[in-house]
């Protein structure tokens, strides 16, 4: 799965939103989140981010986010 990780944070943009073709996108505190049961891996999000904040779990990256993107898009 993709992560969001620490460049949303009150990021305003919504691209990533509207190009994901299964709509896993949520709601965190204060920055979106993927839900790694919805993500399909297609990484379309993630050159469509304006704050390249988006990274596959794979990366080093995404580590310590990953968990957070799970949290926050299981509350919904
Ligand atoms: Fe959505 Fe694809 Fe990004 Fe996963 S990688 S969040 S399915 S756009």
């Amino acid at each position: 799965a993709y992560v969001v990780t620490e460049n949303c944070i009150k990021c305003k943009y919504q691209d990533c939103v509207e190009v994901c073709p299964v709509d896993c996108f949520y709601e965190g505190e204060n920055f979106l989140v993927i839900n790694p049961d919805e993500c399909i891996d297609c990484g379309v999000c993630e050159p469509e981010c304006p704050a390249e904040a988006i990274f596959p779990d794979s990366d080093p990256k995404a580590a310590d986010w990953a968990d957070a993107n799970r949290k926050y898009a299981a509350d919904w």
